[in-house]
């Protein structure tokens, strides 16, 4: 395992950097503490990595524990247990049930032992720090914020963001993608991916019923968002969301880790034609096919092989040339990724039905240079972005 634990976060940076142009002064202002705060646990995940413990193997018991709004796992206290009673915090016994979910999930639908596969112990921190908006995955702990109440409702209330950050986690002790560009971004998806396949689950709901949202509950109604990320529609989660949904609109960028939080969006949407087209809950056959193709990766695979590995665990899985290796084929096609080594008979075929519908494929590249445009515009919003907080820094110097 690496030495170097890396942190994962809830709440990705261009949010925050987005609420900094908010008219509303009370909104900058929270935007800007929990920048700072993010920067102040990146420098303090050395400690973090030094808390003994967690990671041994316990069945998947879960503990949650009471930061009591401090920052040291030390000072925490108790707050419910396997065997105990159910906490008079609402916040506690949220993040056990969320924790118990995602590990109900694993281990019903791809009868995975815990996060390590081995039962590795569920440990949750809640009411980390004061008014801490975010929630973070550290490789042993998971930590929520309560959140201010301007921006972020208490972290505890979002399956889907709790199963996001554990799914780091799973990826973590199974492919081990490298936080970085492609890789990165897959493992993001990855995580979005299980992030609302548990959700799904919870509420038994099939592919058609779902929202595909990411976050819904984080946001207070004081700001203009509906949630964090959306699988079915990338780059509609909120105003300026940054997602692409296809290749031709890949973001090259260096903040971000090489916009892990941004590229995600296209094996998301890739994720999200995959189980459309299938039908019946996600679950099942797409989450199979892409469980089996994260544990037949590695720590550098990027789009392209982890588009052909998801053809070929469809064909393994199912059946060659079926129903569910078609909706993989055609799936990455949409997104801009042509899936290698496809017989000739088949892509001949997927060839046909994408020429059947070439009125619809006039819509969409009227559609990409729609797209094309906003991210244009969305490059723009950036550089002003940055302008006004390289204003806010000399004022504040001053
Ligand atoms: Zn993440």
């Amino acid at each position: 395992m690496n030495s170097e634990r890396r942190v994962n976060c809830a709440i990705p940076p261009y949010i925050l950097e987005d609420l900094l142009e908010s008219d509303d002064p009370e909104v900058r202002k929270a935007a800007l503490n929990t920048l700072l705060t993010t920067a102040r646990l990146r420098g303090a995940r050395t400690v973090l990595a030094a808390f003994p413990g967690a990671a041994t193997p316990g069945n998947g018991r879960r503990t949650v524990f009471d930061c009591r709004n401090g920052t040291d796992f030390a000072f925490a206290v108790l707050a419910r247990s396997e065997d105990g009673p159910p906490s008079s915090d609402g916040a506690a016994n949220r993040a056990f049930d969320a924790l118990g979910k995602t590990r109900e999930f694993f281990q019903r639908v791809f009868a995975r032992n815990s996060i390590d596969g081995q039962g590795m112990r569920l440990d949750g921190y809640v009411h980390y720090d004061e008014k801490y908006n975010n929630a973070f995955w550290d490789g042993r702990e998971m930590c929520f914020g309560d959140g201010d109440g301007i921006i972020f409702s208490d972290l505890t209330g979002s399956i889907s963001v709790i199963a996001h950050e554990l799914a780091h986690g799973v990826t973590e002790h199974t492919a081990g993608l490298v936080y970085r560009d492609q890789s990165g971004a897959l493992n993001e998806s990855i995580s979005d991916v299980f992030g609302t396949l548990v959700e799904q689950w919870t509420l038994n709901q099939t592919a058609d019923q779902a929202d595909w949202l990411i976050g819904r509950e984080v946001f207070t109604p004081m700001v203009q968002m509906d949630a964090l990320r959306s699988l079915k529609a990338p780059g509609h989660a909120w105003e300026r969301d940054p997602q692409p949904d296809h290749m031709s609109n890949y973001v090259h960028t260096s903040s971000d880790h090489g916009g892990v939080h941004s590229n995600s969006g296209i094996p998301n949407k890739a994720f999200y034609l995959t189980a459309a087209a299938i039908g019946g809950p996600a679950w099942e056959a797409p989450g199979m096919i892409w469980y089996e193709s994260l544990k037949a990766s590695n720590s550098e695979t990027r789009f392209q092989e982890f588009a052909d590995t998801t053809y070929q665990k469809a064909g393994d899985l199912y059946e060659v040339g079926g129903l569910q290796q078609q909706a993989v084929l055609g799936a990455w096609q949409q997104v801009g990724i042509t899936v290698t080594g496809v017989p000739a008979g088949i892509a001949k075929e997927q060839g046909r039905l994408v020429d059947e519908s070439s009125d619809a494929g006039q819509q969409d590249s009227v559609a990409a240079v729609a797209r094309r445009v906003q991210a244009l515009a969305g490059q723009v919003q950036e550089l002003g972005n940055d302008v006004a907080m390289l204003k806010g820094r000399v004022t504040s110097a001053r």
